[in-house]
């Protein structure tokens, strides 16, 4: 079974550029699948066709047995809540603590009036263990803007867990880190999506990076799939 289908999709933004074009996508459940490609390939589009930040122009996405373009509000608040983001900036706010940052990712499931409420023990609870998971409790209370930067991605990684996701979704969630630190959060992040057993979709531009952490990779190029297989099988001119 599909846990991700996507069947014939097509997205065109206003003033004609095709970001994807006819892309057919299966993703079974705990795959940690790398999306690779140039910048410009499509692989943001394809990421928020799946949250449902961008609708099809053309075709069929199906994220939970939910079909994209039918997604009410509720079923998408439900989704997108299932589907947890890494970007390759969180615009953390610099001069809340880390604790703050992290439980901002628990907005999604609360409505904006909650936001004027105190944050629950059970929620500062669960934020002090993810924060644990990626290695950050003792930052807990320091301010974010004294994080490094592998530091700050890792609180970015701990304000997606935060929501129990069932989804990972990471775009170029290391093209902003020197290579060792890249090295360290594709490392953390693969160690925790295999342990939760999380469907990850990563996106890279790093080919080495690529080979080394997916279990698959997709390479997008101009909008179209033009590789899908395991990292052995990746040729040397993708
Ligand atoms: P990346 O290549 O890492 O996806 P970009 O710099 O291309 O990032 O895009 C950054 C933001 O600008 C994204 O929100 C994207 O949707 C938007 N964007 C990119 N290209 C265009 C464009 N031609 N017109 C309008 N918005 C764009
Ligand atoms: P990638 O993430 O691989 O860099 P994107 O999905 O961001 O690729 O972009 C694919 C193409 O769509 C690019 O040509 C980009 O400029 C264009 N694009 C992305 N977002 C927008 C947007 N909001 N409006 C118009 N064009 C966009």
């Amino acid at each position: 079974d599909w846990l991700i289908q996507l069947r014939d999709v097509r997205v065109a933004y206003p003033g004609g550029i095709e970001a994807l074009q006819r892309t057919q996508l299966n993703v079974a459940p705990g795959e940690f699948l790398v999306l690779l490609g140039a910048s410009g390939a499509g692989k943001s589009t394809l990421l928020r066709c799946l949250n449902g930040l961008v609708d099809a122009t053309d075709g069929t996405v199906n994220v939970h047995g939910l079909q994209g373009g039918a997604l009410n509000p509720a079923n998408l608040r439900a989704h997108r809540q299932r589907c947890g983001m890494v970007f390759q900036q969180h615009h953390l706010i610099g001069r809340e603590t880390v604790l703050a940052n992290v439980l901002m990712g628990c907005l999604g499931r609360y409505h904006a009036l909650r936001t004027l409420l105190p944050w629950s023990r059970s929620d500062k609870l669960l934020a002090l263990e993810v924060l644990d998971r990626v290695g950050l409790l003792e930052k807990a209370l320091v301010r974010a803007d004294t994080l490094s930067g592998g530091q700050q991605q890792r609180v970015g990684i701990a304000r997606a867990l935060i929501q129990r996701p069932t989804i990972l979704l990471a775009d170029e969630p290391v093209a902003s880190l020197d290579p060792a630190t890249a090295e360290n959060v594709m490392n953390l992040l693969h160690h925790i999506c295999t342990h939760d057993r999380l469907t990850a979709i990563v996106s890279l531009h790093q080919v080495a990076l690529a080979r080394r952490y997916a279990d698959r990779i997709v390479g997008l190029r101009n909008g179209r799939v033009v590789f899908d297989g395991p990292p052995a099988a990746l040729s040397h001119e993708l």
